[in-house]
């Protein structure tokens, strides 16, 4: 787990990240237990358009949780989550519309290795979506091209560096055309020089006004990107605000705690 502060690799100007008065994403008094293990707790939260949201806390805090419980990679048992004003519950036809619309990027990258980066990218378009083959590769080039590696799209996975996978997953994520992305950790498992290389594209994701939920201890990607910071603690929501009170004058002993291991 990195700790480390480094800065935002390159000057971000957040006055032209608009956020909406639309809700993309309302979570209401929402409970999840692994068995007896309550995970998370009376969790509420709403999202709206264009947030940059960055969720920090101690390991085993629940962050990984929460947002998985936004695709629905986990079941919640109490409570609401309510996804571009589709309401998360076992049917099955909401859970499909609302991955189609949420993109999820991991610490590991999670790509097929037996696929070409180009394969990577068109798969769900070609399976799940039905997009015609021609259509789908044009649009996986352009998302290439836009995370700065379309010449890598025909290698496979294990010939491209940590930080070029990692722009391959978030590419991929976008042929889908999410609505919101989700990011867990995404630069956890790099090498420090290739941080700043991810980071610089979720900036880039953010300017053009991407919904995004970041777990991340990149604190000055926190600073310079997000609009507000959220603390969790023990499975709850115990602090947010946004970053510049966040971290200046933190309200909680959690909070302080959290942060003087981490600044
Ligand atoms: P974080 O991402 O903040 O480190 P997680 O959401 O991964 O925290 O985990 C929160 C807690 O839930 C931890 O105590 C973890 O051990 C537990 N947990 C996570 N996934 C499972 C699971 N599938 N079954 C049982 N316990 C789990
Ligand atoms: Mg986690």
């Amino acid at each position: 787990v990195s700790h480390d502060t480094t800065p935002a690799p390159r000057q971000v100007d957040t006055s032209q990240m608009k956020v909406s008065d639309e809700v993309a994403i309302q979570i209401t008094e929402m409970n999840k237990w692994f068995g007896t293990f309550h995970v998370l707790r009376d969790i509420n939260l709403t999202v709206y358009n264009g947030e940059r949201i960055v969720i920090c806390g101690p390991s085993g805090s629940g962050k990984s949780t929460l947002i998985r419980c936004i695709n629905r990679l986990e079941e919640h048992q109490a409570g609401q989550i309510v996804v571009d004003g589709i309401e998360l519950t076992s049917d099955l036809k909401n859970i499909d519309k609302i991955r189609s619309e949420v993109g999820m990027v991991f610490q590991h990258f999670n790509l097929f290795p037996h696929l070409t980066i180009l394969e990577n990218c068109t798969l769900a378009p070609l399976w799940v979506r039905k997009t015609p083959k021609k259509e789908a590769e044009a649009t996986a080039m352009h998302f290439l091209e836009k995370v700065k590696i379309p010449e890598q799209a025909h290698k496979y996975p294990g010939q491209l560096s940590g930080g070029q996978q990692q722009r391959v997953a978030i590419a991929r994520s976008l042929c889908m055309k999410p609505r919101i992305m989700l990011f867990d950790e995404p630069t956890s498992a790099l090498d420090p020089e290739m941080i700043k290389e991810v980071l610089d594209t979720m900036i880039e994701l953010a300017e053009e006004g991407m919904t995004m939920l970041c777990v991340t201890h990149e604190m000055g990607f926190a600073r310079q990107v997000a609009n507000r910071v959220i603390f969790m603690d023990q499975g709850q929501i115990v602090e947010q605000n946004e970053p510049e009170e966040f971290f200046n004058n933190p309200q909680s002993d959690r909070t302080k705690l959290f942060l003087s291991q981490i600044l």
